[in-house]
């Protein structure tokens, strides 16, 4: 569906700042029956509302397309980094409004359970998860955490609320996922106590832009989110920012304290504004430039592979990540290019990486032929390098700055 008003504010007056061409969903890594059909594209752009400042996609491919119709891939507890992130976030949310065993905590789209797990051990919390993929909310159940098999929305909010209200809702990149947002934040208001938090993180725009991090842009990330816009429509829904941080988690993310009481000082949201203002976040100059060196990055990227490849050397790709979908898509890099894509998750192994159909595989096919590794998910690549330290690959890291 291509978008006609802002998700915010409602205004008309959007313009294009990004585009990134034709993409498949990002987030669906193909199993071998699906691999050899034919896929469908989509536009995949971003427009800024003129009115709000509120950056969103272009075209919006309905939930129900992007998280139920093939089974979901990615399980949290398979990436130590994201099982090391959420155990220290639950400490540090837990420790700041001193969590216990009375309190209820609700984590929007769960995963296989992983932060809720933590939040469990650490201070015996209620916990109640909400996920939509279906494989996916099986594997936490199994791991004991109550999980309800749907999307957040007002039906979910109800049958939660009616119960008790939730001390803390958290939503781990999940808020950029949301098409109806003005449901969303009145769902949340109605499945949070009083005195709670919502508490979301996501990839934050400014950081994306500065970074020129664009292959954090796909279908699955409906809004990119500033604190302008945000301020504003959180406060038409009685909903207000008390705090924000910034941290590295997904190559630059922000967490987002939002309560139903007015904070008494709104310093840290105003320093966040001006700071948008200053680098030009509502300008469309900015946009344009942020442009030319997507286009001249993937010439240099395309430049260094087709220079090994034509050498003879042979060339991997390290970690099947969602952006690295967007990165091989946007640059055209396919399987004539890359002999396959290495991950350690059983649920991606056997799979085909959508629209590059580059076969994935386990780290330990890695043979001696092997000369180059283009690393997907840049965020980590510190990571992945040690890893694979012993191999004597050449890394590709593609990454902007
Ligand atoms: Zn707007």
């Amino acid at each position: 569906m291509h978008t006609k008003k802002c998700q915010l504010c409602g205004g008309s007056k959007l313009v294009k700042i990004i585009d990134l061409g034709l993409h498949p969903l990002a987030d669906t890594f193909l199993p071998k029956e699906c691999a050899d059909k034919p896929i469908t594209l989509y536009p995949l752009n971003v427009l800024l509302c003129k009115s709000c400042g509120h950056a969103m996609l272009g075209y919006v491919v309905p939930p129900e397309e992007r998280y139920q119709k093939i089974d979901y891939s990615y399980t949290a507890s398979n990436s130590k980094v994201s099982v090391e992130h959420f155990a220290k976030m639950a400490e540090s949310v837990g420790t700041k409004i001193s969590l216990g065993s009375k309190d209820l905590v609700i984590d929007i789209g769960s995963n296989d359970g992983t932060l809720l797990k933590s939040f469990k051990s650490q201070f015996g919390t209620k916990v109640i998860g909400i996920e939509p993929s279906k494989n996916i909310a099986k594997i936490a159940k199994k791991n004991g955490i109550t999980t309800i098999n749907d999307f957040f929305n007002t039906k979910t909010a109800k049958v939660i609320s009616k119960k008790e209200k939730a001390k803390v809702i958290i939503a781990t990149n999940v808020f950029n996922h949301i098409t109806d947002m003005k449901a969303f934040v009145k769902d949340i208001s109605l499945a949070l106590d009083k005195t709670g938090l919502f508490i979301f993180e996501v990839p934050y725009f400014k950081t994306l832009v500065e970074q020129g991090a664009f292959d954090t842009i796909y279908l699955e990330h409906v809004s990119y989110f500033n604190v302008m816009p945000f301020h504003k429509f959180f406060k038409e829904h009685a909903l207000y920012i008390h705090s924000l941080e910034k941290n590295d988690y997904m190559g630059g993310s922000i967490r987002v304290y939002v309560s139903k009481i007015k904070p008494k000082d709104s310093s840290i949201v105003n320093e966040y504004i001006d700071e948008e203002k200053k680098y030009g976040m509502y300008d469309l100059a900015t946009y344009a430039d942020f442009t030319k060196r997507i286009i001249d990055f993937s010439g240099r990227l395309n430049f260094d592979l087709y220079k090994a490849k034509a050498s003879g050397e042979k060339i991997v790709a390290i970690g099947a990540a969602t952006k690295g979908n967007t990165l091989l898509n946007y640059c055209k890099i396919d399987s004539t290019v890359i002999e396959f894509i290495t991950d350690s998750s059983p649920l991606k192994i056997g799979k085909f990486a959508p629209g590059s159909n580059i076969p994935i595989r386990p780290d330990s096919d890695i043979s001696n032929e092997i000369s180059h590794a283009l690393i997907l998910p840049w965020n980590i690549a510190d990571f992945l390098v040690s890893k694979l330290s012993h191999l004597n690959l050449k890394f590709i890291i593609p990454k902007m700055k």
